[in-house]
């Protein structure tokens, strides 16, 4: 029987595991890829957490696992696929196979498991949303990315597109400008939704044509991408362009797909928690990007661990010990 168990290991997770064991707690990280880090590990720069300025993200994945695991906290790489509420409001955890959750794949799946806990942290953060088009699927690896930081080099003195009007997409065509010939940017409406401090770098970048009001229709190609069909949604016309790759930067979709039976979340699948991080369910906590909240940045992400063992303690402390 863990006092807690945190389920994931981007920065939430990574956060809440030091503060957890410096509470005293007896403390496992349940985290599906072998490696910790999160969403941060595909971020080529992080300009905007205190102190480490234009840090690549993968090193500041591995300095936060670092900590958490200089701090002696236990590591466990499985998916987690199910929680199963027990008496006493005590908590079984399962992972592996024993999955009912679609949305979570993970090639590396392991056998499934049971973990006993009286607590639980969700910290299970979000994955890029699919365009759902045609050619999208077919192309995944062969062109169609979700990546820039890990699949841009494989584009270098090319054309790519870049879909999305947030901060992602932004990065993603500066950061591609810088080694392919031309990035379009392709964005639904007529103004961007990135932070203006990107937007100023995005509009500077002379190899990079903002394509605006439009959707993507069709990715086009054979073997490899090859072209993509666009709506101009304003003016009801429709263009191809060629393009040798497509990154999709679309936003997020939460990975509360294997909780949403025992937590309450809004529409958009994000658990509904506050700032301390409390869920409706008694013992189940969310932090990080998972819950709904106004900004999910690195740092939001790492207060919220925090903030999730304090209410963690103060459970444990009023609970009835039987
Ligand atoms: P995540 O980082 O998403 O981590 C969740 C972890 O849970 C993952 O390791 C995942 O594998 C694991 N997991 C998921 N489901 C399960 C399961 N069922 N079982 C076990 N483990 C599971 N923010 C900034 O502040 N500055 C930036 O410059 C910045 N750049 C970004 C660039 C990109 C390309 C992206 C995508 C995001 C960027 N962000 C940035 C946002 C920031 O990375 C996130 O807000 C932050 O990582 C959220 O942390 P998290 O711990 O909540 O979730
Ligand atoms: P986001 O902010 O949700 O933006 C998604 C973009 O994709 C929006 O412009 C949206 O258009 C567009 N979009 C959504 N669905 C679409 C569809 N089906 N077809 C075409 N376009 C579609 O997501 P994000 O850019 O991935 O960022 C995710 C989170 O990470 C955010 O909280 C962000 O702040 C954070 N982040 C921060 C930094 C940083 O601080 N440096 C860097 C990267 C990411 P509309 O605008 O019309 O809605």
């Amino acid at each position: 029987m863990y006092d807690l168990i945190i389920i994931g290991s981007g920065p939430a997770g990574l956060s809440a595991a030091v503060y957890g064991k410096r509470a005293g707690f007896d403390v496992v990280v349940i985290e599906m890829n072998p490696m910790s880090g999160g969403q941060v590990l595909n971020t080529y720069e992080v300009d905007n957490y205190l102190g480490m300025p234009g840090m690549n993200g993968f090193d500041m994945g591995m300095e936060f696992k670092k900590h958490a695991e200089g701090m002696g906290v236990e590591f466990v790489n499985a998916r987690v696929s199910r929680i199963e509420k027990l008496e006493n409001q005590y908590f079984n955890i399962i992972t592996g196979d024993d999955s009912t959750d679609t949305s979570v794949t993970n090639d590396a799946d392991s056998p499934s498991d049971k973990f006993k806990t009286k607590s639980i942290i969700v910290a299970t953060g979000a994955t890029h949303a699919l365009l759902n088009v045609p050619g999208e699927e077919q192309h995944t690896g062969r062109g169609v990315s979700y990546c820039a930081t890990c699949d841009g080099a494989f584009f270098r003195n090319k054309t790519v597109a870049v879909v999305g009007g947030g901060d992602v997409a932004a990065e993603d065509a500066v950061f591609l400008s810088r080694m392919c010939e031309k990035v379009y940017l392709i964005h639904r409406r007529d103004s961007l939704r990135a932070a203006k401090i990107l937007q100023d770098r995005l509009f500077v970048c002379d190899n990079v044509e903002i394509i605006w009001d439009s959707v993507v229709e069709e990715i086009e190609g054979n073997e490899q991408v090859e072209s993509i069909r666009l709506h101009n949604v304003k003016e009801d016309k429709h263009e191809t362009k060629a393009v040798d790759g497509v990154f999709i930067a679309i936003g997020l979709n939460p990975n509360s797909g294997f909780v949403r039976d025992i937590v309450e979340c809004d529409e958009g699948g994000y658990i509904i928690a506050g700032e301390d991080c409390v869920t409706k369910t008694p013992g189940v906590f969310a932090a990080g990007d998972v819950r709904t909240k106004g900004l999910r940045q690195i740092v939001t992400a790492v207060a919220d661990g925090a903030n999730a063992v304090a209410s963690v303690e103060r459970y444990l402390l009023d609970k009835p010990q039987k």
